[in-house]
């Protein structure tokens, strides 16, 4: 599987006219941003609408299943943290410059190829 820095892209389906990318983050564990402390107790999940956009036409919508760990530092205050991925994640906001540099060009065209071939429609 094509893997963009960070994340593994765990499965590809059409919405219509529009590619639906989801990945997973490759890591096993999450860092605790308070204490430093690395944890893989799995707390919870979501999914994450990280880009909206167009490739090749079509467009485009990556969404990345967070998880959610709890830190394994008895003392810390914080108890759960969402899981970063380096470059396509930050603790605030959804989307970033560095996540849309890395996809482009060849991962919107790959992602846009896959639909196609998908959707049964010759290129
Ligand atoms: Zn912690």
């Amino acid at each position: 599987m094509y893997k963009p820095g960070g994340m593994v892209v765990s499965r590809i389906s059409e919405e219509g006219e529009q590619v639906v990318v989801e990945a997973v983050a490759a890591a096993s564990t999450g860092i605790c941003p308070a204490c430093g402390q690395e944890s893989a107790r799995v707390h919870s999940r979501y999914a994450r609408a990280l880009a909206d956009l167009p490739a090749c036409g079509r467009p485009v919508r990556v969404c990345l299943a967070v998880r959610r760990f709890r830190c394994a530092n008895s003392a810390c205050e914080r108890r759960t943290f969402a899981e970063q991925v380096p470059g396509v994640t930050r603790t605030t906001g959804t989307c970033c410059s560095d996540w849309r540099q890395r996809w482009r060009p060849s991962a919107w065209r790959w992602a846009a190829r896959r639909g196609r071939a998908w959707s049964g429609a010759s290129a």
